[in-house]
């Protein structure tokens, strides 16, 4: 299987990214945000208690992302490989990640970074709430907390891949296509390398 987190702050084009990369490598786009705002439109206990985290800009608790994943992965376990967005989001999460892959005989292939500077994303993401519709991305102090969140939180995710030696990063800034094309040939090498393991 191909399993790649793609990490970065929020606002670093993760979404944008991913389903262009779920086309081209056929793979199952798991998103914990998304799944997160279903719970929420579909309301669900779930996703009354994660909006009071969601609405304060801070992460929810590790459990509840986690028995999410859980589901999905086992859901589309059959699946060509996945791309994890906005999760593993704390070394917990990570680790939990390990396990229950391990658990349905995979792991994870890659984490591949999109770098984008702090005031980059606080002008995306005040652009992006005038047509997302998402609470979260309309207010400057909401989005600074939440990249404040990802800097103490989940930036040491990086490390701890880093230690796997599975971490990658490309820049996150200019044109989608060409972003697109270094994701892609950073994923072609990995899978050259499983290629040549088999
Ligand atoms: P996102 O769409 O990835 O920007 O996520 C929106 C919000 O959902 C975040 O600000 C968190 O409150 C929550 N969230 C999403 N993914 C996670 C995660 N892996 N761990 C904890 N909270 C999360």
């Amino acid at each position: 299987m191909l399993n790649i987190v793609l990490f970065g702050p929020p606002g670093a084009g993760k979404g944008t990214q991913s389903q262009k990369l779920i086309e081209k490598y056929n793979l199952i786009h798991l998103s914990t945000g998304d799944l997160l705002r279903s719970e929420i439109a579909a309301g669900t206990r779930l996703g009354l208690e994660a909006k009071k985290q969601m609405d304060n800009g801070l992460l929810v608790p590790d459990e509840v992302v986690i028995g999410m994943i859980d589901n999905k992965v086992k859901e589309h376990r059959h699946a060509a490989g996945f791309i994890f967005d906005g999760f593993p989001r704390t070394v917990p999460q990570a680790q939990s990640l390990d396990k229950l892959l391990q658990e349905n005989g995979t792991e994870i292939s890659c984490m591949i970074a999109l770098r984008v500077d702090d005031e980059e994303l606080t002008t995306r993401l005040l652009l992006r709430g005038q047509t997302s519709g998402r609470p979260d991305d309309q207010n400057e102090a909401l989005i600074r907390k939440r990249v404040m969140e990802y800097n103490t939180k989940t930036a040491p995710v990086a490390d701890y891949y880093a230690g796997q030696g599975k971490f990658r990063a490309v820049d996150g800034i200019g044109e989608i296509e060409d972003i697109f094309n270094d994701l892609c040939q950073q994923i072609d090498a990995i899978k050259d390398r499983q290629e040549n393991k088999k």
